[in-house]
């Protein structure tokens, strides 16, 4: 296994429903370590350029409109194997289908509004994390 980063937001929903606390306290027990986190509001444009690989499919725009509807937290993740480990946290996309005890099953109302985003690829990890942290603001870098 190797040492990864990823991308974790917590989505506007989630910030609405004042789960900020609960769900990154659930990050850092499952051994997660943070290396920046902050609190931004997206544009549509910035949200639309996030998630430009699903330019084109039916919920495009309303996850756009949902991204930028609100503050979210986005937070740079380290750990072994980071990017699986994080998906199993979360759950599935679709809450229905998310596994029990899962962050996005316990606290998700449907596919759309699923309280969480994660990087799906080590490689996509680092070109997230970059899309809204420079490397000198990934302050626990090296600690
Ligand atoms: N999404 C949606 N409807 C769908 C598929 C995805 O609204 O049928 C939204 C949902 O917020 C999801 C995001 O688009 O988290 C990105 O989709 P992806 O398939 O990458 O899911 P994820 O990686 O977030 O589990
Ligand atoms: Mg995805």
């Amino acid at each position: 296994m190797a040492l990864e980063r990823t991308l974790a937001i917590l989505k506007p929903d989630c910030v609405r429903k004042q789960l900020i606390g609960e769900v990154t306290a659930r990050i850092q027990k499952a051994g997660f370590k943070i290396l920046g986190m902050k609190m931004t509001r997206l544009t549509k444009e910035t949200a639309g350029g996030f998630y430009a690989v699903h330019k084109g499919r039916p919920f495009y725009d309303g996850l756009v409109e949902f991204m930028s509807s609100g503050a979210c937290v986005p937070i740079a993740l380290e750990k072994e194997n980071a990017v699986a480990d994080y998906r199993t946290l979360i759950g599935a996309t679709d809450p229905k289908d998310a596994a029990e005890g899962t962050i996005r099953k316990l606290y998700a109302d449907n596919k759309g509004e699923n309280i969480v985003h994660g990087s799906d690829s080590a490689e996509n990890g680092r070109i997230e994390i970059a899309y809204f942290f420079s490397e000198s603001e990934l302050v626990a870098n090296g600690m």
